[in-house]
């Protein structure tokens, strides 16, 4: 069982509009509401591929309420800590070929928040094997708090896979006590965590990986948008090429990757499997207009298409 954690999900709200008039009134004759937040995107698309998932976090109020109504008309399991305080739309409105966002920040929690939550989270490691931890702290969370579940699932021996960044995945990793057993940037996310630009060629990759700030860290996974991924496992490194497909929206890719990597570590797939199944998750999910989403039946034939080459 994969357990995906979300801190701040939110119901994404998106609206599809011919164009966007300012200071007038727009009409949306499109509208699709879903439970959104990183986490929840790894998970729907682990769903989809066929593991057995269950999500969690922090929720509340009644959009609280429609999150989780949504994920049970997708069948989707979940198991949050419930919390006073409303959760939160994120807006995005589709227009003229772009995409302009809305995204409120979410509730303010309190440290009392944090301790249940803690709690909480070990409470639902019995039967885990795989954890998933994506995007940003909630309010009022400890930057390390990502480190103390960290801790905690190490001490169970669980692999957790975090996909943060910034001063969060920076703190992660500093905290040599408790690593995540996979990180998955994408190659802004590396440049600004090594602060430089990275060339083309394989030894810069191999260089940047081996940067002492990963030390410790058993799986990094960089992902590359149309371009792949580079990655290293131990002291082994891949470059993984990856078929042209025709992009739809590939919003939420790196998430749909997550998933694919969780679900192929909870089947200890090799390297060469691993790497496959996040890039295929990966690029399933950018042919589809819907973020988080992707067509499991196309899974097989786009994961034979990837090429995964040891450097
Ligand atoms: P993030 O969403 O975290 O920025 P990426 O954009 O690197 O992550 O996407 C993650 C993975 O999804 C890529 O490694 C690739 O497999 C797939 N992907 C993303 N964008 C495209 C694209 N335009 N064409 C094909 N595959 C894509």
């Amino acid at each position: 069982m994969l357990l995906a954690v979300t801190l701040n999900p939110s119901v994404d709200i998106s609206y599809r509009l011919d164009d966007l008039k300012l200071d007038d009134v727009n009409r949306a004759a499109e509208v699709r509401k879903t439970a959104g937040g990183k986490g929840l995107n790894v998970a729907r698309v682990a769903h989809l591929l066929g593991a057995d998932v269950i999500s969690t976090g922090v929720l509340g109020g009644s959009l609280g309420d429609y999150i989780e109504r949504l994920l049970d008309q997708d069948g989707m399991k979940h198991q949050f800590l419930h919390t006073n305080q409303e959760a939160r739309n994120c807006i995005a409105i589709l227009h003229e070929q772009k995409q302009t966002e809305i995204l409120e920040s979410g509730p303010h929690l309190t440290k009392a928040d944090q301790d249940r939550f803690l709690y909480h989270f070990r409470s639902l490691l019995q039967g885990i094997s795989v954890i998933t931890i994506s995007g940003s702290i909630v309010s009022g969370f400890a930057t390390r708090v990502y480190s103390q579940m960290i801790e905690i699932a190490n001490e169970k021996q669980i692999p957790v896979l975090l996909d943060t960044s910034g001063e969060t995945l920076k703190a992660s990793l500093q905290n040599k006590r408790a690593l995540p057993y996979l990180i998955k940037p994408n190659a802004s996310e590396l440049r600004q965590l090594l602060n430089r630009s990275i060339a083309i060629n394989p030894s810069e990759w191999q260089e940047a990986l081996s940067h002492p700030i990963f030390s410790d860290v058993p799986w990094v996974v960089v992902s590359k948008g149309a371009d792949g991924a580079f990655a290293r496992h131990q002291h082994n490194f891949y470059r993984v090429k990856i078929p042209k497909i025709q992009a739809v929206n590939p919003v939420g890719s790196g998430d749909a990757t997550v998933a694919g990597l969780a679900k192929a570590i909870e089947m200890n797939l090799n390297d060469e499997g691993v790497l496959k199944y996040g890039m295929a998750a990966g690029l399933l999910n950018a042919m589809e207009a819907q973020t988080g989403y992707v067509d499991a039946s196309k899974f097989d034939h786009y994961a034979s298409l990837v090429e995964v080459q040891k450097e």
